[in-house]
């Protein structure tokens, strides 16, 4: 699969992708990353890429021209349209569904704003889907990025070496994680639970989807709603 980020801080973004698991799928060619400087596109004498936002208030607006270009510059390469996300926090929030649904595509662009945002008028032009990382504001698209192309990327076939740490993932099954442990059996005067030292795979199995009940229930009992069949009458 290949993620293409657009940017004005191309710099913050490879770090995220080139580093770890994301960077080993890539050096063994199950993931590919092109990010590409905004800036490069700009027509403008000193590569501006932002203006005064018409209206006014407070900020800078990302001008539509070099976004446009980088985004055609792509797309002409490619040879056919791609899907193009923008990182908004004016979005519905991306979840873990919607991670799967993106890992099905061959190629993505993502578009990542600055400031106060990118001018209208190119996203109308370009942008296919609208995604949010939460209910708050980050200062800039770059780091939404990471965590929706990192989400996605986990769930390319080949990029988690251990296929099955993804299916009892939090979320899978619509619950959260059981909580997990390592040695030693004792720390801090804590023992690991009993269960999970009696080589019973049964009832470990049993123990972890309680665990992961319970925790749901406790910590975010919305997830259950959501996975409550509809009643008659829906
Ligand atoms: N003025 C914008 C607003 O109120 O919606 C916020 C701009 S924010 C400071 C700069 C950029 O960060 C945005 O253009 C967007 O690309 C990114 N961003 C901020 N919060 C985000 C979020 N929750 N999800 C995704 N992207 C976000």
């Amino acid at each position: 699969m290949k993620f293409y980020v657009l940017t004005i801080f191309p710099e913050m973004v490879e770090t995220m992708l080139r580093t770890s698991i994301l960077g080993r799928a890539e050096k063994n060619g199950i993931l590919e990353f092109d990010v590409r400087n905004i800036r490069d596109y700009s027509l403008d004498k000193h590569k501006k890429t932002d203006d005064y936002p018409y209206g006014g208030g407070a900020g800078m607006v990302m001008t539509p021209q070099p976004v446009f270009d980088a985004h055609q510059a792509i797309v002409r390469e490619e040879g056919h349209p791609v899907r193009t996300i923008y990182l908004t926090p004016a979005a519905k929030v991306f979840t873990q569904k919607d991670a799967k649904a993106f890992a099905k595509e061959e190629e993505l662009i993502l578009l990542c704003g600055h400031y106060e945002g990118v001018d209208q008028r190119v996203l109308d032009a370009i942008v296919t889907d609208y995604v949010s990382i939460g209910d708050y504001v980050v200062t800039g698209g770059e780091i939404a990025a990471g965590v929706v192309v990192d989400a996605i990327s986990r769930m390319v076939p080949g990029v988690l070496t251990n296929e099955s740490s993804a299916e009892e993932e939090s979320f899978e099954g619509g619950l959260l994680e059981y909580p997990q442990y390592t040695r030693p059996e004792i720390w801090n005067d804590v023992k690991v639970p009993e269960i999970l030292l009696s080589g019973d795979h049964a009832k470990v199995d049993a123990w972890r989807k309680e665990q992961s009940l319970l925790r749901t229930r406790e910590i975010r009992p919305d997830l259950l709603k959501k996975e409550a069949p509809p009643s008659h009458g829906e």
